[in-house]
């Protein structure tokens, strides 16, 4: 183990292990002894709100304040069909509206549907999860997943539909401890019972090579960094099935795409993807247009 990598380890007492261990007597009045105590100290000594700072003012396992989760709203604007970039121009031609990306090359999943925009409030409950290791917002997080699911419910028959978290590599599993996507699929399905005729099946799919940040990368860069670094386990199990990918975040759609791409090599009828954030193209500034027609407004009063 490299130095540095001990502290980085999961905490040995929430390992998912013990988390599927049965309930032992001694385990789980240890537990409830450190939830009340912790109840109590929320009470005595509230904490702050980790995305605003602000008081908590209620107990809750979540340290996030009901208002800052407030403002992790859907995403509302337009979007590609494909893979749910926004887009800001749309013809009048009825029908699907393809991105630029989509229109030069259609991915190999058939539909990418997210719950909201990665910025802001958002990005910083996936931070908590990921990074912080604050496993209760995976409960919030699935909520909103199986929101993006329940957009594709008519794409396809989820009756029999595998959904399969991109998985980690298992030195980046190791370090962080677990799959955060597949925390945010179990807590999704589970909250959502006309969900429950999916079946998640993680260990379907199978990350067999670390690859580099995707930043900054062209497009073919992004494909060649990703090419190989998936591998279907059980081919068997995956051919002919609907498939549902999940994930955290789409940043450009790469990293889901050689998910589909590998699975429908498998056989596999059809992969759609689902994730709890997407990053969107920045807003336009409009502030240039009205800039532009006020101008032309006193252009035209000179004028007159
Ligand atoms: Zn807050
Ligand atoms: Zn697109």
């Amino acid at each position: 183990m490299p130095p540095g990598k001990a502290q980085a380890g999961p905490h040995p007492e929430r390992s998912p292990q013990q988390r599927q261990q049965g309930p032992e007597r001694s385990a789980l009045l240890v537990s409830s002894l450190r939830y009340t105590a912790s109840s109590l100290f929320s009470v005595f000594f509230p904490s702050d709100c980790r995305i605003c700072s602000l008081p908590l003012t209620n107990i809750s396992r979540l340290p996030v304040c009901p208002e800052c989760l407030d403002t992790m709203a859907r995403f509302q604007g337009r979007t590609c069909a494909i893979c749910g970039e926004r887009m800001f121009s749309f013809s009048d031609e009825a029908g699907e509206q393809l991105c630029g990306e989509c229109l030069a090359e259609q991915p190999a999943f058939r539909k990418a549907s997210a719950y909201g925009s990665y910025d802001a409030g958002l990005r910083e409950l996936i931070h908590l999860l990921k990074y912080d290791r604050i496993r209760t917002a995976a409960r919030v997080l699935g909520r909103m997943l199986a929101e993006a699911v329940t957009d594709l419910r008519q794409e396809f028959d989820i009756h029999d539909a595998v959904v399969i978290p991109v998985p980690l590599h298992s030195s980046k599993l190791h370090s962080r401890g677990f799959n955060q996507s597949e925390l945010i699929a179990e807590a999704g399905l589970k909250g959502a019972p006309e969900l429950r005729v999916m079946k998640l099946r993680p260990q379907l799919l199978k990350r067999v090579r670390a690859t580099e940040s995707q930043v900054g990368l062209t497009r073919e860069q992004r494909q060649a960094n990703v090419r190989g670094a998936f591998a279907v386990t059980v081919p068997d199990e995956v051919r002919g099935k609907n498939i549902l990918v999940v994930d955290d975040v789409l940043t450009t759609g790469t990293t889901v795409g050689e998910c589909a791409r590998v699975l429908r090599k498998a056989g596999a009828a059809g992969v759609w993807v689902a994730t709890v954030a997407r990053v969107m193209k920045p807003e336009m500034t409009a502030a240039l247009e009205p800039l532009e027609a006020e101008e032309a407004l006193a252009m035209s009063a000179h004028a007159g």
